[in-house]
Formats: structure tokens, C-alpha cells, sequence
């Protein structure tokens, strides 16, 4: 039977990586797969994670399984993280997930047993993996207009009049903060729109927050996903430790289900706990509890929020030097939007034949939307970017 499987097609970003390593050239710079790099071009572990890894590795009586929904503190650290005191402790059901992808898988799945015809409205472009699993699952999508091919930054009107086209019972779709694969982000006013706009067509709202600390900060960048979940009446929240926390491989996801009632909640807990019984049973622990270790230890909280401020500022000083570098080289300001978009990635906005001539005549490999890595450059790359970008006429 399994000569019936037909191949499925591959990951863009992971077939980009393959083509990096396989180029032979010395001068070659790799944006393209959304992980963080320092200046030498290395992905650290962080020292608050190493610390708590080994205060685990010594402390650490047994691997007994956890609880469906992972260590209930684990949930209460993360809650606190994100949401704050926004929302009463008791309004939220919250499981831990394999990653932010395991907390987006369960959270689609949860939205088709609740409402199989719900429509999932997400951005254009929006990352992937949200499309493949939501297509996977047979659900129906539907992309609302987001980015502004003009002026790089969101196109707020098409954003709102797409929006409004939804039924009561659909779902939005939202990026926290520091939007993948854009870096172009709304600003309150308009979050407080889109809000507005939930409420008014009775839709449910989902957030996807996978770079809190990426943008503006730690709470900064929670803010929109505290208004949301504070101003509507249902709210899903898939949330990833992958970045802010150095922890990829270790695949450390919360998802969250909001609602005001006591009784809906319940049953949101235990929808959620059925979900991860039927994929994969107990979550993965080790990062949670790497987490839940530093998040409860003011030491080690302070200590990886200073390094994620350093993360945060050193991607923030790159962009400003890459807005630099573009603006003399092209004599104009018309690259200006590098530097307001926040996160770790850019969507320059060129044509594929550019994004391919980057790479075949300069060995920079970005994704075919044009999206950038920013923590892929570091001092010495970003005038050999800038300077190829206006070469090849981007
Ligand atoms: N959502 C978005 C928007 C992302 O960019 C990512 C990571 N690429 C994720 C979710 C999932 O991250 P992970 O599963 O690695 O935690």
C-alpha cells in the first residue's frame, strides 16, 4: 500500500538551508532559516538555560510522566509571561505543546471540533507552516491582505476590509508581535480596530506569538496579545519558547484557551488535554521545565532577560546599520522600512528573479518572498547586502 503515498512537497526553508551548505563559495551569507544567529554566526545556548539545565540535571529525583497538560506550573510561568494580570488565572485553559507548530496543530484542531465549517482567516503572507497544517487538516482558509508591497508596512485598509468579509464563528488568525515572514507589525489604534471588528461579527480570535522580547521588549511585545485576549469573548493563544528562549530542539510550546465563563473553561481544559492524549499524549518536558526554572528564579529570570535584551538590541542595531547602508547606497530613503519593522525577519519586497540573482550572483541566500533573517548578518556582512540589494536593482 505505501506505493500509493505521492511525495510531498518539500520545506522551501529547509531545501534553502540544504543549498547553503552545499554552495562552495567562501563569501556567502545565509538569511534564510528564521533561527538566531550572534555575530559569529552561532546559535547559543543561553546562560540562563544552561544554568537551569544543570540545576536540573542535579536536582531532578524522576522522568515519571507529567499530566496531559504538562507541569501546571510550568502553564502558570508562561501565563504570567505572556498575558500578565490581564486575564483572571481561572479564565484560562492551557496545555503545553511540542513548539509553537504543536500549539498551532492543537489549536486547529480544537477550532474543527468545535465548528468543522469555521473559515481560519490568516494574513498574506503569514508563516507557512499556519496554510500546510490548516490544508492538512481540511480546513478552509481564507488570506485577508496584509502587507503593503508599496510601503512594506501593513496595508491596514485591505487588512480591515478583508476582515469584515468573515461570519460570525470564523477565526482570525493574528501575530502577536514581530510578524513572520514580514517584520511589519500593527500599532495599537489599529490592533484596538481589529478588536473592535471581532466583537462586532462575533469571530473568535487566535494569536500566534512565537517572538516575544524579538521587538520592543518583553512586555511591549505582549501588549497586543494582552489587549486581545482581554477585549474579546473567546481567544485561543499559540505560544512558542523556540526563540526567546534559545530552545529550539527541545520543542516548547503553550497553547491557551480563553474564555469568561468557569464552566466553558472546564470544558476547554479537557478538550485540550484530549487533543495532546490523541497526538502524542504527555508534552515534552525537559524545555518546559528549563523554562518554568528560570522564569520562577529571580536570578535566572534576570539574568535571561538581560541576554534576550542583548539578542533584541543587537538585531535592532543591525537593522538601523542595514537602513544605513541601503540608503547610501541607493541615495534614497526608500529602504527606510528595514528599520521599522520589528522581529528577525524583513520582506524586502523584490521580485523572485532578484531574490535568485542574490543568490546565484552573490551567494546570499534569503527566502523566495524576500524575507531576511536580520540575525543572519552581522557588522561586516551588512554592507555587502546593502551594496548587492542596489546592484541588482531591488
Ligand atoms: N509561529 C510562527 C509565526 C513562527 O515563526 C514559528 C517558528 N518558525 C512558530 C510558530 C513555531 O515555532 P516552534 O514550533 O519552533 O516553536
Amino acid at each position: 500500500m505505501f506505493e500509493n503515498l505521492k511525495p510531498q512537497p518539500a520545506d522551501k526553508i529547509l531545501a534553502l538551508m540544504q543549498a547553503y551548505r552545499e554552495d562552495p563559495r567562501d563569501q556567502k551569507i545565509d538569511l534564510g532559516v528564521g533561527v538566531y544567529k550572534n555575530a559569529d554566526g552561532i546559535t547559543p545556548v543561553m546562560r540562563a538555560v544552561k544554568a537551569a539545565e544543570k540545576r536540573i540535571l542535579e536536582e531532578q529525583q524522576s522522568k515519571a510522566y507529567t499530566g496531559l497538560a504538562g507541569d501546571p506550573a510550568y502553564a502558570d510561568a508562561m501565563i504570567d509571561l505572556i498575558l500578565g494580570t490581564s486575564i483572571p488565572r481561572g479564565n484560562i485553559a492551557a496545555v503545553a505543546t511540542p513548539g509553537g507548530t504543536g500549539a498551532c496543530r492543537q489549536a486547529f484542531e480544537m477550532i474543527r471540533m468545535a465548528n468543522p465549517s469555521a473559515r481560519v482567516f490568516v494574513s498574506n503572507p503569514t508563516w507557512p507552516n499556519h496554510l500546510s497544517i490548516l490544508n492538512y487538516l481540511g480546513m478552509e482558509t481564507v488570506q485577508y491582505r496584509y502587507f503593503d508591497g508599496e510601503t512594506r508596512g501593513v496595508d491596514f485598509e485591505g487588512m480591515i476590509a478583508d476582515l469584515k468579509t468573515a461570519k460570525a464563528g470564523d477565526v482570525v488568525l493574528l501575530h502577536g508581535c514581530c510578524h513572520n515572514p514580514t517584520g511589519a507589525n500593527l500599532n495599537l489604534v489599529q490592533w484596538q480596530e481589529v478588536v473592535n471588528i471581532i466583537n462586532e461579527l462575533g469571530l473568535v480570535a487566535m494569536i500566534d506569538i512565537a517572538y516575544q522580547g524579538f521587538g520592543d521588549g518583553l512586555e511591549e511585545d505582549a501588549q497586543a496579545t494582552r489587549l486581545v485576549a482581554s477585549s474579546v469573548k473567546r481567544c485561543l493563544i499559540a505560544a512558542s519558547c523556540s526563540k526567546n528562549f534559545g530552545v529550539y530542539r527541545e520543542r516548547t510550546g503553550l497553547l491557551m484557551a480563553i474564555s469568561d465563563d468557569a464552566a466553558q473553561t472546564a470544558l476547554n481544559q479537557s478538550t485540550l488535554a484530549f487533543l495532546n492524549r490523541q497526538n502524542y499524549s504527555f508534552p515534552p518536558d525537559h524545555g518546559a521545565r528549563v523554562v518554568t526554572t528560570i522564569l520562577t528564579d529571580p536570578t535566572l529570570r534576570a539574568d535571561w532577560e538581560a541576554e534576550l535584551e542583548e539578542i533584541r538590541l543587537s538585531m535592532l542595531g543591525l537593522r538601523q546599520q542595514l537602513a544605513d547602508e541601503l540608503q547610501r547606497h541607493s541615495g534614497s530613503d526608500r529602504f527606510g522600512f528595514v528599520a521599522q519593522h520589528r522581529g528577525m525577519f524583513s520582506r524586502l519586497g523584490a521580485a523572485p528573479e532578484l531574490v535568485e540573482q542574490l543568490r546565484a550572483d552573490h551567494g546570499i541566500y534569503m527566502v523566495g518572498d524576500s524575507r531576511l533573517n536580520i540575525a543572519g548578518l552581522n557588522a561586516n556582512t551588512v554592507p555587502i547586502l546593502a551594496k548587492a540589494i542596489v546592484d541588482v536593482g531591488v
